[in-house]
């Protein structure tokens, strides 16, 4: 599998310390900035093969990933707003 480069915020190399496939095409990406002075850890959001126009599933599956990898508090305010629909 071909890994893709992540970058931390303050523009460093990351590096992968760990996957978690959610699909077949989607998976977190558990990342560590290799610049010691930062030391950031952060869960990137990877989505392989990217089709040029995602399925509907394809985007069902992102949303419910993205909605998972959220705090229970920030899915509370999410459900709040959607409700508001
Ligand atoms: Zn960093």
């Amino acid at each position: 599998m071909k890994q893709k480069r992540i970058f931390c915020g303050c523009g460093s190399r990351a590096r992968i310390t760990k996957t978690n496939r959610l699909s077949q095409n989607c998976a977190d990406l558990y990342c560590q900035c290799t610049n010691a002075e930062c030391g950031h850890q952060f869960v990137a959001f990877s989505h392989y093969h990217s089709p040029l126009s995602p399925s509907a599933k394809t985007t069902d599956e992102l949303a419910s990933a993205l909605i998972k990898s959220l705090t229970p508090e920030r899915r509370k305010d999410l459900h709040n707003q959607l409700s508001l629909f």
